[in-house]
């Protein structure tokens, strides 16, 4: 695991160092550590990451009480689709969400906050490749859905979040999400997974959801 996280970190500097850019602060690494046992994140927390991305509320429960308790410093990060009768559920478990994706979730967040729920940051996830099957804010309907959910519905939106198509190079997907977010004024991307972290720490990633070059591959 120390090998794992270490060697992730090396190339991510590398990529940077490549730039012609000032070099650019790592972004930081989200554990995506859906399936894995509680051993395997404690021994990610020995190897000095910090943050954790789950993709379902339910699994989330089960896990992470304990290791929060032990663990204080740990932040926790929903990537995965999050429903809105598990909203109240995910907000006492989770300090960070990357999926928000829809207007009904905007609106369900918005009322628990306003029934005094602790708001917790969030990133708009984006469908930049428009598949039907997955989630994410259609590319054209961004700029007003961002609009909406920080100036009417309050919302603490801090960046963008996206899962480029499978088969797509990532790059263009990268760059187009940085793009949104820069005329929109948010600073934090979420993307990049184990096969394209570098490509998307070069783009400008603050955060890469990093699963299998950490833990070694999920079962199927
Ligand atoms: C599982 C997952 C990741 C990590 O994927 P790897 O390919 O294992 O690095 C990143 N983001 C999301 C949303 C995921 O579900």
């Amino acid at each position: 695991m120390f090998q794992r996280a270490s060697r992730i970190r090396q190339r991510l500097s590398l990529a940077l160092e490549s730039q012609e850019l000032s070099p650019a602060p790592l972004p930081a690494i989200i554990a995506a550590s859906k399936q894995q046992p509680a051993t395997a994140i404690e021994s990610a927390i020995k190897a000095g990451i910090e943050d954790f991305g789950e993709n379902r509320v339910a699994e989330a429960g089960e896990k992470w009480p304990g290791i929060k308790s032990r663990h204080p410093q740990v932040r926790l990060h929903l990537i995965g689709p999050l429903q809105s009768n598990k909203v109240r559920e995910a907000l006492s478990i989770f300090d960070t969400i990357h999926t928000l994706d829809r207007p009904k979730l905007a609106q369900a967040l918005a009322d628990h906050y306003s029934n005094g729920a602790r708001a917790l940051p969030c990133y708009i996830q984006v469908n930049t490749g428009e598949e039907p099957q997955k989630s994410g804010v259609p590319p054209r309907d961004c700029d007003a859905f961002i609009a909406w959910c920080r100036d009417t519905l309050h919302l603490p939106v801090i960046g963008l979040m996206c899962i480029p198509p499978q088969h797509d190079h990532p790059a263009p997907h990268f760059a187009f999400l940085r793009d949104i977010a820069r005329r929109n004024g948010l600073a934090g991307l979420s993307m990049g997974m184990s096969d394209d972290f570098e490509i998307a720490a070069r783009l400008g990633a603050t955060h890469v959801r990093i699963g299998r070059a950490l833990f070694g591959d999920r079962a199927l």
